[in-house]
């Protein structure tokens, strides 16, 4: 059968499953993602509290689509015209026979007046960046000018984003400011949530877990609090509270990229679209639909949540099948398989659950570094796990 002229939009964690399978087997395609790179976003949190340098979180997409019938092209995606099967971007048109779309999401604000324009946000590297370097000006700033509200750190979410995160920083801030000699009386780190418990949807022994080990270490945990409103340096909250601080993160919920509600694609209200068992748009099957773009619905009649493995799994499976529809094969619909969560609270302490098991402390951080060397044996074998792992990417 003659290859029909493949698309990936986005080499996020589903894209990239989709790219390195068909490379495998000497399949056409061209991908096209905002960056050069390929990054590692469930561990921006690492990048943002200062773990390892910027450049270890994200590989140069040439050193894993390596190729001659691999294409990766640098732009941005601008929109999609189902009907006339073109995409347009920032510097071109694109063509397709078969789509995939895997563009991943953005921040969700819920309409709440000045969220937006007040906080910090964690998607990207950049994102990451900008949360290092504002923390570290702002409290370096309080050596000559001793306001309090500098040395406070508001995060509003407490699921896996904002939780991971505050971990990170209850572990890097207070050896930042004793390095820069700082006084850390006035240091407070909060974690602001609309529910009663932080991590919903995790084993309920872990939660209690990481939310004791959280405040262990001094992370103020503000439960079953909605932030209603955010203006410069300060939140308000349900209860009429308000709190003020010189950073404010919000990791609070995604909804996918607006391209698709633009596109006419039939959508959730978190504008993910809908797709079929196969991981078909509904609005057009040579169209597929993956990772946190994917509105699909398991036989449970519940729908799969945004996270890094339901994406890669997907880009696996839909790649998989067009390899399945050149040799005239049956496509196979899509199961997802669980393989457990890790959540790591800073670089000495985790907390995991796979299967009925469930992991604490060094262990579970073990399996979450097992995880990304899996990863990276996967996306280009040992010369990506062992060489390519920490180098130069302007980010
Ligand atoms: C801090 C943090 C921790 C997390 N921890 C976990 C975890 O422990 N486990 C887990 O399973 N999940 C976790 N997640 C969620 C997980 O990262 C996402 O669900 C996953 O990345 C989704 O994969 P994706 O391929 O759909 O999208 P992404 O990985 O977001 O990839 C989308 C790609 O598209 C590109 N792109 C976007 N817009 C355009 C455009 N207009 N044009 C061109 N390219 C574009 C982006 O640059 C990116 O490369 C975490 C997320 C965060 C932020």
């Amino acid at each position: 059968m003659e290859h029909r002229k493949i698309l990936i939009l986005g080499a996020g964690y589903a894209g990239m499953a989709a790219a390195v399978q068909l490379q495998k087997h000497h399949v056409p395609f061209t991908l096209i993602n905002k960056h050069n790179y390929h990054y590692f976003k469930t561990l921006l949190h690492e990048a943002a509290g200062g773990r390892r340098s910027l450049q270890t979180y994200a590989i140069a997409l040439d050193d894993i689509l390596t190729k001659d019938t691999s294409h990766a092209v640098k732009d941005a995606v601008k929109s999609i015209d189902i009907a006339g099967k073109q995409v347009d971007t920032e510097h071109g048109t694109y063509t397709y026979d078969t789509l995939i779309i895997a563009l991943g999401s953005q921040t969700a604000y819920f309409h709440v007046p000045g969220l937006k324009e007040n906080s910090f946000v964690l998607n990207s590297l950049e994102n990451a960046k900008q949360i290092r370097t504002h923390i570290e000006e702002t409290f370096l700033s309080y050596k000559t000018t001793p306001n309090p509200e500098a040395l406070r750190v508001v995060i509003g979410g407490a699921g896996l984003t904002g939780v991971e995160l505050i971990g990170e920083l209850a572990d890097y801030l207070p050896h930042f400011l004793a390095s820069h000699d700082i006084p850390a009386d006035d240091f407070e780190l909060m974690l602001v949530h609309s529910r009663s418990e932080i991590l919903p949807g995790v084993d309920e022994r872990l939660r209690h877990l990481a939310a004791d080990k959280l405040q262990e270490r001094g992370v103020r945990l503000v439960l079953n609090e909605r932030i209603v409103s955010a203006g410069p340096q300060e939140i308000v909250l349900q209860s009429g509270a308000t709190l003020r601080a010189q950073t404010l993160i919000w990791t609070g919920g995604v909804e996918a990229n607006p391209v698709l509600t633009q596109a006419g694609f039939t959508v959730d209200n978190r504008g993910r679209a809908k797709v079929n068992e196969f991981l078909q748009s509904v609005d057009d099957p040579d169209v597929y639909i993956v990772g946190d773009n994917s509105l699909f619905t398991e036989s449970s009649g519940e729908s799969l949540p945004p996270t890094g493995q339901v994406a890669e799994q997907m880009g696996h499976h839909l790649s998989n099948n067009l390899l399945r529809q050149l040799r005239n094969e049956e496509p196979e619909p899509f199961v997802f398989h669980n393989r457990g969560m890790v959540a790591s609270l800073g670089p000495k302490y985790g907390v995991a659950e796979v299967g009925h098991h469930t992991a604490k402390g060094l262990t579970a951080l073990i399996l979450k570094n097992g995880t990304k060397a899996k990863y990276l044996m996967h996306l280009g074998g040992p010369h990506v796990l062992f060489e390519k792992h920490q180098q130069w990417i302007e980010i």
